[in-house]
């Protein structure tokens, strides 16, 4: 989907994150950035389709794609110039940073393969430097624009009416896998692109497998149940887990939902700008600690989500990486009990200016049916 159709009236992004970038390789005097990632592509100039490379430079700005998607890049692309190319677009691009007498070329080391590289070495000028761009474009993306927290939050309200309908028709004798689909369906009758990732539906002991898929085993009465689902909307996504009880949960079943529950609250609660990433996942690790749960929390407290489900910053020990107003991340910590299951609950979070906003608002008390 068209990039500005879910924006706020009026805003065009790229330019912004343009003249960002721009900056950046100023002062770093770089003279350009090669782009190959595509999500990276359409962050920097709006473009989504799966192959092209776009180069940046203090003044330039180049889009190379192939015949399939010349109109598509027309349309969608901003701030570059849409070139067509029959043959491979790295060559393309390179052919014209050599003509260019490029020198000092940044490149994402971490998306090129090894079989390109060469290609690249080898096309640049004599004294041209090829430079590591190492995640440059991952920290643009680190801080949502407006326009991405509007996608985002899109995308979480989506997901939330989702669940809150399937949720309606989750009882005993129902098969898992009719449940994910029933979700990824709904997603797309509601104007969803997709999903995220791949819906996990898991119950009773399977619920202990933090990325169960779902299977062709029927829910039955007292298991506990893990949803975990998001939509993707304009290119982003949503990420949201709820556990549900079909019964009257035992005692001890509810007091390992408590613990989880507030375990993500003390999460959600130190989403706050300044905060580190590491201090965020040891505030939830802490409060199962104290409960003597700290052994069957197997993951990280959370993650960042935009174009990409998993995005930086990883929200796990010892982590460093401080949080700004303008991140969107998960808060979900979860416990897995071989033979007993699983409780997981997840919320996509926007660490704002005035502290934490949880997009992914659905109930988290109304977690058992009887
Ligand atoms: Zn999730
Ligand atoms: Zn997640």
């Amino acid at each position: 989907m068209f990039l500005f159709m879910n924006s706020p009236v009026g805003i065009d992004p790229i330019a912004p994150r343009q003249e960002r970038l721009r900056a950046l390789l100023e002062r770093r005097r770089w003279s350009f950035l090669l782009v190959s990632n595509p999500t990276n592509v359409f962050y920097l100039t709006g473009f989504r389709g799966s192959a092209g490379v776009a180069v940046i430079g203090l003044r330039e700005g180049l889009l190379w794609v192939d015949p399939r998607y010349t109109l598509q890049a027309r349309e969608e692309a901003r701030g570059v110039e849409v070139l067509e190319e029959r043959g491979g677009l790295l060559k393309a691009a390179v052919a014209w940073l050599k003509k260019k007498r490029a020198q000092r070329v940044a490149f994402e080391d971490t998306h090129l393969t090894c079989a390109e590289y060469p290609n690249l070495k080898q096309g640049l000028p004599g004294r041209g430097r090829l430079i590591s761009a190492g995640t440059l474009i991952e920290d643009l993306r680190y801080v949502k624009d407006e326009v991405e927290v509007q996608c985002i939050r899109e995308a979480c309200r989506l997901t939330a009416k989702v669940f809150k309908e399937v949720l309606r028709q989750t009882r005993p004798g129902v098969r898992e896998s009719d449940l994910a689909a029933e979700i990824e369906y709904r997603m797309r009758r509601k104007g969803a692109e997709g999903r995220a990732f791949e819906t996990i539906v898991a119950s009773g002991p399977r619920s202990a497998f933090p990325h169960a898929r779902p299977s062709a085993k029927l829910l039955r009465k007292n298991e506990l149940v893990i949803f975990d689902l998001g939509a993707r909307l304009s290119g982003y996504v949503a990420d949201m887990t709820r556990t549900v009880y079909l019964g009257s949960p035992p005692r001890r079943i509810r007091g390992l939902y408590d613990a989880v529950r507030r375990s993500q609250l003390r999460a959600v609660e130190s989403l706050r700008a300044h905060a580190l990433a590491g201090d965020v996942d040891a505030a939830a690790r802490g409060e199962l600690a104290r409960r003597g749960l700290a052994r069957y929390f197997t993951h990280s407290t959370g993650h960042g989500v935009g174009l990409d489900i998993h995005e930086r910053p990883r929200l796990g020990r010892g982590e460093r990486s401080s949080l700004k107003p303008g991140c969107v991340v998960t808060a979900e910590p979860g416990i897995y009990i071989e033979g007993l299951g699983g409780i997981r609950i997840e919320d996509t979070v926007l660490v704002g200016a005035g502290g934490p906003e949880i997009l992914t608002l659905v109930s988290k008390d109304a977690w058992f049916t009887d």
